[in-house]
């Protein structure tokens, strides 16, 4: 421990300090034959490290959490969570531990966390590990969607750790290395509520707010304040999801941050055909988490938030439910109008066009996605392409042509902007055909499929010759998909 080190870059412990009761001090496990399979170098940089100083035994061993700079205290993160609906009072950190913060180049504290890194105090019947294909899933996924320019943790590594994991087979281990703007979550306010200690939960607002909402300290509620900002993130993420077609499959309270970052890559999957029912996760049988109802949840998980906060909403019970209703119902609205912005951009409609034309365009073209059975991400990118006058690869996604090229004229009569479209719609996103291929692979110990489609989603807007197979979508061999929990 706590040697050699790469400098120069300092582990602070501003969580566990602030917020002891919150924090169990915890080591992680040592790797028997430490790999690295995949580093971000531009995030490594970032965050003030030498890329190369991650690559030695020493870097690796900061990566496995087994090295680190002196003073750093890494502890396992305690909190709750409704899971599919219902309450567990102690989740907690069973397999992943927090480092520590670092301040990046650009003056922002991240966080520095493990996945994979062995049991925890919090690792109720689970072994504490990880196993490479869900790591490098996780990897692919949340830096495709920081490409896409949506909010998300991001993955600093991937590390193989040499010790061979018991699922359903054995599989090789590894240990994700994960950044992000902080791990509170929802569940972490339901923790400290369930704790009945109104100065805990004092100070996990006010931690809350000095890193994530500091505008919140000026208002006059400042709580409320809190709650408000979290409430505007999600719906603007979720929004974002929708937009881009991202089913997070999982999206339990304990997986629904403070931040408003996406978080928890798990089940999740890009939607392919377009139907708003679309599940892919096999543990989600009620359709729970479906594309078309993570508006719906997000407000849930907000509503568990706000029942967690009432006691800082005002001294009188009734006033401050009062106070959280009024607040949940902006969710609605704030979410319409960030997807319908979204919307309007995918479409190339600009601000000239108003919201009626654009609303009543919409609300006519997703029964023929659907009907049609168009693939979601091909359809946007190739209706650009009609934008630019060339209409015969989104005419070929539908077979009745009558009423596509009806809503296409009164799409036409709106001057859509192609240049816009471009910078909106993806050509590039993991496709869940391609993921499979590259994990499987990956898994066998090659990588180039893996990093060859990194390359390719982490630049998702620029058409690139050669790269025709990473647009296309699924075979129809590939059949129904199914996605799994990532443990
Ligand atoms: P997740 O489904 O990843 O959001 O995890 C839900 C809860 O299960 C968290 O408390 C995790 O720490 C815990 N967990 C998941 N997998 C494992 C594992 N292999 N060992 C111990 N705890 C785990
Ligand atoms: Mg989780």
């Amino acid at each position: 421990m706590n040697v050699d080190a790469p400098s120069p870059v300092a582990l602070d412990g501003q969580f566990a300090r602030d917020l002891p009761e919150m924090a169990v001090p915890w080591q992680s496990e040592t790797a028997p034959d430490p790999r690295l399979l995949v580093l971000n170098e531009p995030l490594a940089t970032e965050l003030g490290f030498d890329p190369k100083s991650l690559r030695n035994a020493s870097g690796l061993g900061l990566l496995l959490g087994n090295r680190l700079p002196a003073g750093a205290t890494p502890v396992a993160q305690g909190y709750a969570g409704h899971q599919f609906g219902f309450y567990s009072p102690r989740l907690g950190d069973g397999r992943a531990l927090l480092l520590g913060e670092i301040v990046d180049a650009g003056g922002r504290l991240r966080d520095i966390h493990l996945k994979g890194s062995g049991r925890t105090p919090f690792a109720r019947n689970g072994d504490g590990r990880a196993t490479i294909g869900p790591m490098l899933r996780e990897y692919l996924t949340s830096e495709a969607m920081h490409a896409l320019g949506i909010p998300t943790t991001r993955s600093l590594a991937v590390v193989a750790t040499g010790r061979p994991v018991t699922r359903e087979t054995m599989l090789p281990g590894a240990v994700l290395t994960r950044v992000a703007a902080s791990h509170l979550r929802v569940g972490s306010f339901q923790y400290a509520r369930a704790m009945d200690d109104e100065d805990l939960l004092r100070r996990l607002a006010d931690h809350a707010i000095a890193r994530h909402h500091p505008a919140a300290a000026q208002e006059q509620n400042p709580y409320l304040a809190l709650f408000n900002a979290v409430l505007s993130a999600q719906a603007s993420l979720v929004a974002q999801w929708v937009l881009v077609g991202f089913i997070h499959g999982v999206m339990n309270t304990d997986n629904m941050t403070i931040s408003g970052e996406t978080i928890d890559y798990g089940p999740c999957a890009f939607m392919d055909v377009f139907d708003p029912a679309t599940v892919y996760s096999s543990i989600d049988e009620s359709g729970r988490y479906a594309y078309n109802n993570q508006p719906h949840i997000a407000q849930w998980n907000l509503a568990r938030l706000a029942e967690a906060l009432l006691p800082l909403f005002h001294e009188d019970q009734e006033q401050a439910v009062a106070l959280a209703q009024e607040s949940l119902g902006a969710f609605h609205t704030q979410y319409s109008a960030a997807w319908l912005a979204g919307m309007k951009s995918k479409l190339g409609l600009t601000c000239t066009v108003d919201d009626e034309a654009a609303t009543s365009l919409t609300g006519d073209l997703f029964p023929l996605l659907q009907e049609a059975r168009v693939d979601y991400t091909s359809f946007f990118r190739s209706l650009g392409a009609a934008a630019r006058g060339d209409a015969r690869l989104v005419r070929s996604l539908f077979s009745e042509l009558g009423r596509f090229d009806a809503w296409a004229e009164r799409w036409r009569a709106l001057a859509p902007d192609a240049e816009l479209m471009e910078h909106t719609n993806p050509v590039y996103i993991p496709r869940n055909h391609l993921v499979e291929e590259a994990l499987a692979a990956a898994v066998d110990g090659d990588l180039k499929p893996f990093s060859q489609l990194l390359a390719v989603v982490t630049m998702p807007f620029d058409q690139r010759a050669g790269f025709e197979r990473y647009a296309a979508a699924a075979p129809e061999s590939f059949g129904p998909y199914r996605t799994f929990c990532g443990t």
